[in-house]
């Protein structure tokens, strides 16, 4: 997302002109005109191999687990909401942004919003508790810091943060993004969060295939201190960076069904790594 910033200004002039004349600050990408088009999220598949034991008994059984589907269908159409600026600990930042998107306009919030319900499905036979940070995809919002709240209050034991990047169209492959120490604030969440984070990278890799990000980070991981849903967090806390969605092959993988119910399995095997 840091890349997208950076990147955003050369890549696609049209877009940036929409997202400008929206008055809309994308973290994820271009962003702008992908509102019109987002598509709805598919229907999970039957889970394949689906443990037989009843949740209550199941190996996440009394884990919460927070997953936060980056952005929301309704960002693009209200820039004086999600451009509010709101307190990330360390600065204050739009309250949230629109997103990116595949070259031909499957959204970024369409995708973060199917492989978290996917996910949560997944979590869910397995015993965990699993709150998602918005209820729809057609809404505004949340912010980023109250995405964060979300996940303090309910006492999570982990929280993912899902996102698709929208990076210059020559870099693939995924990362995970941890917080860096926001001193006086999050020390006591850091080590943690590294942890999840490296499980987490690890069951992706091994789950999907996909490489770890050939344009951003070290190994799949990064440290950032500028984002809010991971400044704000007391609880273990991490995002992933699931793919370069202007990227040909990453694109391909994450608007298929199958690719987005890879990624989802992968996920739920990083958690249940983590917590077990
Ligand atoms: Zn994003």
């Amino acid at each position: 997302m840091r890349a997208h910033m950076t990147f955003s200004g050369r890549k696609a002039a049209g877009a940036v002109a929409i997202a400008a004349a929206a008055g809309v600050l994308s973290a994820c990408g271009s962003g702008g005109g992908s509102s019109a088009s987002a598509a709805p999220p598919s229907p999970a598949p039957t889970l394949a191999g689906a443990s037989s034991t009843s949740p209550s008994q199941g190996s996440l059984a009394g884990k919460v687990i927070v997953i936060d589907p980056g952005h929301n269908g309704g960002n693009a159409s209200h820039p004086a909401i999600i451009n509010k600026k709101v307190n990330v600990i360390n600065a204050m930042k739009p309250c949230n942004s629109t997103g990116t998107a595949t070259n031909d306009d499957y959204a970024e919030h369409a995708f973060t919003w199917d492989v978290a319900n996917r996910l949560a499905k997944i979590l869910r036979a397995k015993g965990a508790k699993v709150i998602l940070t918005r209820k729809n995809d057609k809404g505004v919002g949340p912010c980023v810091d109250e995405r964060a709240k979300i996940a303090n209050r309910a006492h999570a034991d982990a929280s993912l943060a899902i996102h698709g990047d929208g990076a210059p169209a020559s870099g693939h492959g995924f990362h995970i993004i941890e917080p860096a120490v926001i001193k006086g604030h999050n020390e006591k969440i850091v080590p943690e969060s590294r942890k999840l984070g490296l499980d987490i990278r690890n069951a992706f890799h091994e789950g999907t295939g996909i490489p770890y990000s050939t344009y951003l980070g070290k190994k799949g991981l990064d440290i950032r201190s500028d984002l809010g849903g991971l400044n704000v967090a007391t609880v273990p806390a991490v995002f992933i960076e699931a793919g370069n969605m202007r990227n040909a092959g990453d694109a391909a993988k994450m608007k298929s069904p199958a690719g987005r119910e890879r990624m989802a399995q992968a996920l739920a095997q990083g958690f249940v790594k983590f917590l077990t």
